[in-house]
Formats: structure tokens, sequence, C-alpha cells
């Protein structure tokens, strides 16, 4: 299906109501690589779209746009204790999550509830309460928007870090995700290394893969915003990794400053505190504002333009880069 002079309101979760000159529904993977094949349907500039959850459009797309919504979950193999299974890109993230924990296959619990699609998992090496994707990623499945060509990569040469991938640097534009294989485990392995998971799980019932799904829900629910209702993008920063000297002297001047030792030797300190320290926690500048709960997490209050929220983003950056001389690097991805 292809509209033009699309409205972008319902495909981005701060809820811009920017247009695109084209937007193309992809159902299928062969859809995808006739779309290519044909190209002439493209106009201008092409952007791979799917829940826009961790995107902020700052005006209308003079481009077109992809947005996959091919669908399917399905096993693939199972050996010894471990499962393969794939999900189309458009499947929705949380329902992959929830169908893993209804067939006990064990990993993904941990990442319940992240907003957005199975496709853009694998860009953004997604991560929350002690797990990150890329442990389970087994391959990714692509095809050139160039030539439609369809190609593999392997969960190595996917090269993922901390929100980071392949996806999002070398070839980043180049390809279309369709499907993405997952290896998960059948026998049971919880991982409760996050801070007050297994107790907020244990409020629940008996600690399992199900009281911990249920439990991330619970704390995801109580303190980040809805974007049905709110319109936001999760984190807006990363959260920034510094030398381990840096760190020291960091925490001579501020002793409360959380840290996070990487097992490179590098510190991770949370954003969301640099930001809180700076007074931007609960502030609001016409309606874009920051999050009153979660300091890293900016809103849109209703009618804030892009450019007012990416104002406030740089003025945030500003302030904290002046208090404690750390260069916040974005996660949402601007366009
Ligand atoms: C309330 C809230 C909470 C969040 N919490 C977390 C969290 O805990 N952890 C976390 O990691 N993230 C979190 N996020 C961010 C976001 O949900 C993730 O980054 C998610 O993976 C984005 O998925 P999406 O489908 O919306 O991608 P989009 O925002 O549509 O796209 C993101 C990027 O992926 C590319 N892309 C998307 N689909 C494809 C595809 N099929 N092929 C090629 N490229 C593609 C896009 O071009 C873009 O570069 C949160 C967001 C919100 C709103």
């Amino acid at each position: 299906m292809i509209f033009s002079n699309a409205s972008l309101k319902n495909y981005n979760t701060f809820g811009l109501d920017y247009k695109a000159n084209g937007l193309v529904i992809i159902k299928s993977e062969e859809e995808a690589v006739s779309l290519v094949l044909e190209h002439n349907e493209l106009i201008g500039p092409v952007l791979v779209l799917g829940g826009g959850s961790n995107i902020l459009f700052t005006g209308d797309y003079n481009g077109t746009i992809l947005h996959p919504e091919i669908p399917g979950i399905k096993i693939r193999e199972k050996e010894g204790n471990q499962v393969v299974i794939s999900a189309g890109a458009g499947v929705k993230w949380d329902d992959l999550v929830d169908w893993t924990v209804k067939n006990d296959f064990y990993g993904l619990e941990n990442l319940s509830l992240i907003p957005g699609t199975a496709g853009a998992a694998a860009v953004q090496n997604i991560g929350a309460y002690g797990a990150e994707v890329k442990d389970y990623i087994f391959k990714v499945r692509c095809l050139s928007l160039s030539d439609a060509s369809v190609m593999e990569f392997t969960n190595q040469e996917c090269r993922f870090s901390y929100r980071n991938s392949i996806f999002k640097q070398e070839i980043k534009g180049h390809f279309l995700i369709s499907e993405v294989f997952f290896r998960l485990s059948l026998k049971p392995t919880l991982n409760i290394s996050y801070g007050s998971l297994q107790k907020e799980a244990e409020n629940i019932g008996k600690l399992s893969q199900k009281t911990i799904r249920q439990a991330v829900i619970n704390i995801r629910t109580s303190k980040l915003p809805d974007p049905s209702i709110t319109g936001n993008a999760g984190s807006f920063f990363k959260n920034p990794v510094i030398s381990g000297e840096k760190a020291e002297n960091l925490q001579k001047k501020f002793p409360s400053i959380p840290q996070y030792r990487e097992s490179s030797g590098e510190t991770k300190i949370a954003a969301g505190w640099l930001i809180d320290q700076c007074g931007w926690k609960g502030k609001r500048i016409g309606d874009a504002g920051v999050h009153e709960k979660q300091a890293l997490v900016l809103v849109n209050y209703g009618n804030a333009s892009g450019r007012e929220i990416l104002d406030l983003s740089e003025m945030i950056r500003g302030s904290v880069y002046e208090k404690f001389g750390i260069d916040l690097e974005r996660e949402v991805e601007v366009i």
C-alpha cells in the first residue's frame, strides 16, 4: 500500500504531526523486493520506520518512508536445550516477548514492554533490566535497498554494542531488515542481575519467567510515561561511558554519582542522574518537557514541535557538559 503526502502522527511515539511525501506499508519480504526493483515508486530519500519509538522528526520528511508490517513468529529448530525462533520485522516487540514466555522459551522476558518492532530491536540492540537483545539474536535477514538482494548477518557480523549495531553504523540506511532470528533457552534460566527485579517478582509470586515479565511490566509502567497518553521516545540520551580515571575524579567532586563498572574497565554513568542534578527533572518549556519521574525521558505534552523538543535536549546537553564535563550522546535518532 502506498500513500502520498501521508501524516506521520500515528507513526512516531512523540505524536508529531509531520508529513512524508510517500509512505509504503510492506507486508512481506517479497513485496519489499518488488518495490525496490520497481524503484521508481520511491520518491527522494528513503527511511525505514518501525514503530517510530526511537525517532524524533523535526519537520516533514521529503522522501519515502518504508514501514514494514511483516508478520509471523515461527519455531525454526530445537536442539538440546535451545530453540531458534524467527519474527517478521513488523511483529510488535512485546507480542514476541509475550509469545516466548507463553511457550516457556527463556531469554527475552527482561525486555518486556519495550515499544517498537522486532526488526528495530536488532538495529538498536535494545536493552533493559540487565539484558540486551544481542545475547539472543542468532541472525538478521535483510534486503538491500539498492538492488533488492537478500542477505543474512550472523550475530557477530551485526557488531552489536551498547544501543548500537552495524545497522546504525557502516550500513545505516542501506538495508531493510525483514526477519530476526533468536536463539533462546528451553532450560529455565532467569536473569535477576538487575537491582530490585527479584524482589519485585517475588512480590507477585514464586520467582519464575512469568513473574519476572510481570515485574518488569510493573516497574516500567510505574516509572515511564505511556506514549499513547504522553508523547515520548523513552530514554533520550545514552548513559555515558567514561574512563575509570575520569569517573574517579568525578566521584571526588560528586560522591553520590551512580557508576557501574564495565568489563572493559570503563565506567557507565547514569545519564538520568546527571540531568536531574542540573535541575531539569519535571521542567517544561511550552509543551516540551522533562518527565517528572525519569529525567532521561523528554516528553511532548501536546503541541510541542520536533524542533522544540530538540532545542530542549540541546539545553540539557549543554548544562550537563558545563557541570560534569560529559557530552551526552543522543539515543533517539533525529530526522
Ligand atoms: C516509553 C518507551 C520506553 C522505551 N524503553 C526502552 C528500553 O527500555 N530499552 C531500549 O533499548 N529502548 C527503549 N525504547 C526505545 C525504542 O522502543 C527502541 O529503540 C525500539 O527498538 C524502537 O523500535 P521501533 O520499531 O519503534 O523503531 P523506530 O523508532 O521506527 O526506528 C529506530 C531505528 O531503526 C531503524 N529501523 C526500524 N525498523 C527497521 C527495519 N525493519 N529495517 C531496518 N531498519 C529499521 C529506523 O530506520 C531507525 O534508524 C523505549 C521507547 C519508549 C517510547
